[in-house]
C-alpha cells in the first residue's frame, strides 16, 4: 500500500517538479492537487502551463484540483510549494488538521519548535516535531527544508564542520528556476546578471546556523559559524552554482577537505537518496550546471576546484540542482525519512 500524498502549489515550478519526481514513486502516489483559487474544479492538465517535461505524466492529467480545504483532502502528506505569504496560513491549517506537512516555502523554517532539516546533514532535529506537538494546538506537525542555495551549501559545509569551519563567504550564481514560473522576464535576465535576489542573502546567512546546530532535547542551539552571501541571477535555466570561501581555526590541506566531503554518506534504503551526496571531480572546469546538474539523479552535490586560500583557508565551487535536491527531492526525502522514522 503506497502512502497518500497530496501537492499544495501544484501549478508552480516546484509544484511540477513534485509531479515529475512522484510519478513513479514507490512508496507515494498523488491524490490531490491544489493552487490558488481560480485552478479549484478545473482539470490539471489542462490548466496547468507544463514546462519541466516534455508531457504532464498520465497520473495526473485528469485529476480535477481541490480547494485548499483540509476537508476536502484525503492524504496522509501534505507537500508545500505555495509562496511563503500564504503558506503561513495554509501549511498551519492542513497541520492543524491532522495533516503532515512537508514544506518548501520559508514561512516556518527559522520557528524555534519547526524542524529545519536534510536528512544528510541533521536528521535528529527532527525530533522537535515532539516539541512542536507539545507547543501547538495541531493534530499534526509541520517539517521544512531549506532554501534551495543554503541546501547546497550546507551539504558541503556539514563535513567542514569536524575540521574546525569557522567563516563562510560564498558568491552564488543562481539558476531562472529558482524564481518559479514564469519568473524573471527575458528580457531582463537574456545576455544578462541580475545582482540582486530578494530576501535570499538572509536566508543564506541564518538557515545553515540552525541546520548545523545541535538539538539539545529542547530547542537547537545554533553553529557557531559566520557566514557571508552575495546572491546573483544568471541566464541558466536549472542549477545554482556556488563560489564557496571557507576559514578554519587550524591550517587544513585540500586531501583533507576532499575526504571530508567523501565521508558524507547517503541515509540508507530511501528511494530519493542519492548513492553519492557529494561527488568531487578534479577537471579543473567542473562543476556546469548543464553537465552536473542530473548527478544522482538531481540528489547530489557536485563539487569541484578545491584549493587552498591562504594557510587556514580553502576555495571550491558547488553546484546542486535547485528544483530537485534544493526543492521538491528535499521535500520527498524528509517525508520518506519521517515514513523510516515511523513518524507518518
Ligand atoms: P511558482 O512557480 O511561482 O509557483 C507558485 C505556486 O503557488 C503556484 O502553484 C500558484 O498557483 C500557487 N499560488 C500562488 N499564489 C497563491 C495563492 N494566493 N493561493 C494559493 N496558491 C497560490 O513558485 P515556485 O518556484 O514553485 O516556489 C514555490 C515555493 O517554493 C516558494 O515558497 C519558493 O520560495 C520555494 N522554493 C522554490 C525553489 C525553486 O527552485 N523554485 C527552491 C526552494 C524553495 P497558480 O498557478 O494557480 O497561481
Amino acid at each position: 500500500m503506497k502512502y497518500k500524498v497530496a501537492i499544495l502549489g501544484a501549478t508552480g515550478m516546484v509544484g511540477q517538479k513534485f509531479i515529475q519526481l512522484l510519478e513513479n514513486h514507490p512508496w507515494f502516489e498523488i491524490s490531490g492537487l491544489m493552487a490558488s483559487e481560480k485552478r479549484v474544479g478545473k482539470i490539471y492538465g489542462s490548466e496547468v502551463d507544463w514546462i519541466v517535461s516534455e508531457r504532464v505524466p498520465e497520473n495526473v492529467s485528469e485529476m480535477e484540483m481541490l480547494p485548499m480545504d483540509p476537508r476536502k483532502v484525503d492524504a496522509d502528506i501534505v507537500f508545500s510549494a505555495l509562496p511563503s505569504d500564504v503558506a503561513k496560513d495554509v501549511e498551519a491549517r492542513f497541520a492543524s488538521h491532522g495533516f503532515v506537512v512537508a514544506s518548501n516555502a520559508s514561512a516556518f523554517r527559522m520557528e524555534p519548535d519547526i524542524p529545519l532539516v536534510i536528512p544528510e546533514v541533521n536528521q535528529e532535529h527532527l525530533k522537535l516535531v515532539d516539541v512542536q506537538k507539545r507547543n501547538r494546538d495541531w493534530d499534526g506537525f509541520i517539517v521544512t527544508n531549506p532554501n534551495c542555495t543554503t541546501i547546497v551549501l550546507v551539504i558541503t559545509l556539514k563535513p567542514l564542520m569536524e575540521l574546525g569551519l569557522k567563516v563562510v563567504r560564498m558568491a552564488s550564481m543562481q539558476a531562472l528556476s529558482g524564481a518559479g514560473y514564469p519568473g524573471v522576464p527575458s528580457l531582463a535576465i537574456t545576455d544578462n546578471i541580475i545582482p540582486f535576489i530578494r530576501g535570499e542573502e538572509d536566508k543564506v546567512e541564518t538557515e545553515p546556523l540552525k541546520l548545523l546546530g545541535s538539538f539539545d532535547g529542547e530547542k537547537i542551539r545554533f553553529a557557531d559559524l559566520s557566514v557571508s552571501a552575495s546572491c546573483h541571477r544568471v541566464p541558466v535555466i536549472d542549477g545554482h552554482t556556488e563560489a564557496v570561501f571557507a576559514e578554519f581555526e587550524k591550517d587544513v590541506e585540500v586531501d583533507e577537505i576532499i575526504d571530508a566531503f567523501e565521508s558524507l554518506k547517503p541515509i540508507a534504503d530511501l528511494p530519493t537518496s542519492p548513492e553519492r551526496v557529494i561527488i568531487v571531480r578534479d577537471e579543473p572546469d567542473r562543476p556546469q550546471p548543464r553537465l552536473d546538474r542530473d548527478a544522482g539523479n538531481g540528489m547530489s552535490v557536485v563539487v569541484g576546484r578545491i584549493r587552498k586560500d591562504g594557510e587556514r583557508g580553502v576555495k571550491y565551487v558547488a553546484m546542486g540542482h535547485n528544483t530537485v535536491r534544493g526543492a521538491a527531492g528535499a521535500s520527498i526525502l524528509n517525508a520518506e525519512l519521517m515514513v523510516k522514522e515511523k513518524l507518518i
